[in-house]
């Protein structure tokens, strides 16, 4: 296989010879640039987390926020995760980089607690990969203990794909869960599980695909899928998001079918930590309003 002998190569650390079997298979010169970009990235501290607000529907309140990874290019500037992700999956630079990202998030989770804001839980995107490095629950433990931060403000999103791997990933996710950590399903409805897979693992929520709660407004089975989803995770116990929520129209749909929480453009989009802090700031006072 290609790729296994492309980490062979690089693992021993011999440089031509990687060079030359990524030629020999092929490999585009541009995926090896950004591979390499990526590994330097990571070294000289080039990425950063952008957060985006997850709102209760009814209130308007920010109930969590996730953590999404951009990569701050010095030339070409920030660049969105859709194009690195499945080339740092492939090449395993993942650990690494999702290490990265677990722990910045939950430091500035636990710095916008001391600093008075809501305490609220953060969301941080897992790759199967990550799951399945014999490390993983250590250097879980490791950040918890770091940073002091409750596992109760930590959720992680997974996608259904974990669930091909079905024994040893139910096994991780269950140590998750014994540390106190919520479990999301993220792009719910687009993989391959079914419903009485799902029960074997233990779930507390599924963040419907943005594709559906597209349907609600742009297509002819005007959301029976996203009513159907709604429903269905209601019936397993799961709390159930909207993602990719855009619209008015949306909101209403979602709360009129019982769906209270949603993130998306609507709210807003994924934001540098200034700004998030400021939308952060507003909804102390929101939530002071309330009380
Ligand atoms: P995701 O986890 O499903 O995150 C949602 C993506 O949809 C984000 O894109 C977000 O900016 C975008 N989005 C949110 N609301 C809307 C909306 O209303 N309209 C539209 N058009 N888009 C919306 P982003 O930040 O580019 O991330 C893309 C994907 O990259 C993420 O999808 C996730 O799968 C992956 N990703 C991002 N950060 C990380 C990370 O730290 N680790 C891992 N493993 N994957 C990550
Ligand atoms: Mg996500
Ligand atoms: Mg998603
Ligand atoms: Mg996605």
């Amino acid at each position: 296989h290609a790729d296994t002998a492309m980490y062979l190569a690089k693992d021993s650390g011999k440089n031509n010879y990687q060079f030359y079997t990524n030629q020999l298979h092929g490999l585009s010169s541009r995926k090896m640039e950004l591979e390499n970009g990526l590994r330097k990235a990571l070294e000289q501290n080039q990425l950063a987390l952008h957060y985006q607000p997850q709102i209760h529907l009814e209130t308007g309140e920010i109930i969590g926020v996730e953590a999404l990874v951009r990569w701050i290019h010095p030339e070409k500037g920030i660049i969105s995760p859709a194009e690195f992700i499945s080339l740092a999956e492939e090449t395993g630079l993942i650990v690494p980089l999702g290490k990265w990202v677990l722990e910045n998030a939950a430091f500035q989770n636990k710095a916008w607690q001391e600093k008075g804001y809501s305490p609220i839980p953060m969301s941080v995107n897992i790759s199967v990969r990550q799951l399945q490095e014999d490390r993983f629950i250590d250097s879980v433990k490791q950040v918890l203990s770091d940073t002091q931060l409750s596992p109760k403000f930590l959720d992680f999103e997974i996608t259904e794909s974990v669930m091909q791997n079905s024994e040893k990933t139910a096994l991780i996710l269950g140590q998750l869960k014994e540390l106190g950590i919520t479990l999301a399903i993220d792009d719910f409805g687009t993989g391959y599980s079914s419903l009485s897979l799902l029960k074997h693992f233990p779930i507390d929520k599924i963040k419907i695909d943005k594709s559906f709660v597209d349907d609600i407004i742009h297509h002819s089975n005007q959301g029976a899928m996203v009513k159907t989803i709604i429903d269905m995770g209601h019936n397993l116990q799961f709390d159930v998001i909207a993602e990719g929520v855009e619209e008015q129209e949306q909101v209403s749909f979602l709360l009129k079918n019982g769906c209270k929480v949603g993130q998306g453009y609507h709210f807003s989009r994924p934001l540098p930590v200034k700004e998030m802090e400021e939308l952060l700031h507003k909804n102390m006072r929101h939530v002071d309003i309330l009380q």
